[in-house]
């Protein structure tokens, strides 16, 4: 078994904050990992068209995508997938268990695998998911596991960022989701959580309680997007550093990145 992932890079397609210069931005989150097992596609942004132009922009073919994970089913998450699926419906789709059946079917008639998502899971030599969390709008977030540690990718963190931080670093260090005895402390740390945190109407003093959780949970690098909100964004730079990951439409994320 191996955690080195070196070639692993992940882009980011489509997010509200802009990043690199012609790429649009609309509401929404998506990114595109390779280099692994699978080529995931994870979350759709809400607009199929800014989401298809900037892959291209971004060097990603729709075709080289096999395995789409949804993180959960509102619009700015689930919007550009019948866009992305009238380019390559060939895909194995992952969704929380919880998507309406209507949904479901359509992606089915796209002519997409689709796995119902309820507990946590492994998609692809080291790609777990959290499984479905939170109460109202369930929810699941993607667990990379590599060789510097784990990183921790969420569309709106709707269950809570702190939880699916906790519950990423349980399932590595409890083995649950994997068949090796022994996992190297190391690789258990959260190096990088990413995406989505859901703190746009939080208050400031919500948001460093967070940031003081990441500290005690070991986190290495924050990169808040998308529904992060600018005051968040703004708290997270000044107590990362130079480990802050500032995310927008056309950021790009290598191993080499990470110390
Ligand atoms: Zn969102
Ligand atoms: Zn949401």
């Amino acid at each position: 078994m191996t955690y080195n992932n070196a070639d692993m890079n992940i882009t980011v397609v489509h997010d509200n904050n802009s990043f690199k210069e012609g790429l649009e931005t609309a509401w929404g989150f998506s990114c595109v990992i390779t280099g692994l097992e699978k080529t995931i596609l994870f979350d759709t942004g809400g607009d199929g068209s800014i989401l298809l132009g900037n892959m291209e922009k971004s060097a990603v073919e729709p075709n080289s995508i096999d395995t789409v994970v949804l993180s959960h089913i509102h619009g700015d998450h689930t919007g550009g997938l019948d866009s992305f699926l009238e380019n390559n419906p060939d895909v194995t789709i992952y969704m929380p268990k919880s998507f309406p059946a209507k949904f479901k079917g359509k992606a089915q008639e796209f002519g997409a695998k689709i796995v119902e998502v309820e507990q946590s899971l492994k998609i692809c030599e080291n790609i777990y998911s959290t499984g479905q969390l939170g109460r109202l709008i369930k929810e699941q977030s993607l667990i990379v596991r590599t060789d510097k540690g784990l990183i921790v990718i969420t569309g709106c963190a709707h269950p809570g960022i702190v939880k699916i931080v906790n519950r990423a670093k349980d399932l590595i260090k409890d083995d649950i989701l994997l068949p090796a005895p022994v996992v190297p402390a190391q690789v258990t740390q959260a190096q990088v959580v990413m995406g989505g945190f859901h703190l746009e109407w939080a208050t400031k003093g919500k948001i460093e309680k967070i940031i003081s959780a990441f500290k005690r949970l070991h986190v290495q690098y924050a990169g808040p997007c998308h529904c992060s909100g600018d005051k968040a964004r703004r708290l997270f730079e000044k107590h990362f550093g130079k480990n802050y990951i500032n995310i927008g439409a056309g950021k790009v994320i290598t191993m080499a990145d990470l110390k």
